[in-house]
């Protein structure tokens, strides 16, 4: 299979060697992924300065690698309509240094970039390591092999790619695989009052995630307890029952409007 990497840790990360080096045994694998750290960008594009997009020499064993100075979504966009020789069957991302699970998929650039993929019409999978660590990459990229295998034989809907997490475990197995839904995942978020040497006060987001009150069939129970945890997703939005109760309300202009 020809396989598209990319991610939001910047193509100098652990996670996306290992999973790019784990593919790439079996597979023709290009990698396209930021210059650096571009963590929690969400969708985010690039449209008003232009993109650089430099080779990279990330490991002999890939087809070829570049590094570019747009966001995780701008590196799938510009591969695949810019730099890839020939489309890919697949668009993987990762490996996330840290989860993402529940929320933070809507501000995670790891999950963008496969969302990326799934807007341009390819079959995407989105991994994260399920903690800070430097631990754990091998064993994970392992596993995305295995996964990315199983893929080849199934015939996937469009609209949808997978969002995996995997525990940072290493020499040790996983509990097992769970197939979750997207759990809450708030957070306590604590924003640190400070005075720069200027006399302006500044504020820096901190905080931690609140696990408490997860449904037991939530990636986040899922990975707490050593699991993967694999949760289909889509980028449909729209709150279908709502849909019908909105047309009852009474939505006439006010007054006519002025021809
Ligand atoms: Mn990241």
């Amino acid at each position: 299979m020809r396989i598209l990497v990319a991610n939001d840790d910047g193509i100098g990360a652990p996670g996306i060697k290992a999973l790019a080096t784990a593919l790439a045994r079996e597979n023709e694998v290009y990698v396209v992924a930021p210059d650096r750290e571009r963590s929690a960008m969400g969708h985010a594009l690039t449209l008003h300065r232009p993109l650089a997009a430099e080779p990279y020499a990330l490991d002999p064993s890939l087809a070829g690698a570049w590094s570019t100075t747009g966001t995780p979504s701008d590196c799938v966009k510009l591969a695949v309509g810019a730099i890839l020789p020939h489309p890919p069957d697949l668009i993987v991302s990762g490996i996330n240094r840290g989860p993402n699970l529940g929320a933070d998929v809507l501000y995670s650039g790891t999950v963008s970039a496969s969302l990326e993929g799934v807007i341009n019409g390819f079959p995407a999978v989105a991994f994260s390591l399920a903690a800070f660590t430097d631990r754990g990459y091998a064993q994970a990229a392992e596993f995305a092999l295995s996964l990315v295998r199983q893929l080849q034989t199934r015939t996937l809907p469009p609209k949808f790619l997978l969002n995996v997490n995997i525990p940072a475990l290493e020499g040790e197995p996983y509990a097992g695989v769970r197939v979750t839904k997207l759990g809450v995942r708030r957070y306590q978020d604590v924003f640190e009052q400070r005075t720069d040497p200027r006399g302006r006060t500044f504020y820096w987001l901190a905080g931690e995630a609140i696990e408490a009150g997860e449904d037991a069939d939530s990636d986040v129970v899922a990975v707490r307890s050593n699991y993967v945890s694999i949760t289909p997703i889509q980028y449909d939005m729209t709150h279908y029952p709502m849909l019908e109760p909105i047309k009852g309300w009474n939505l006439q202009l006010e007054a006519p409007v002025q021809a």
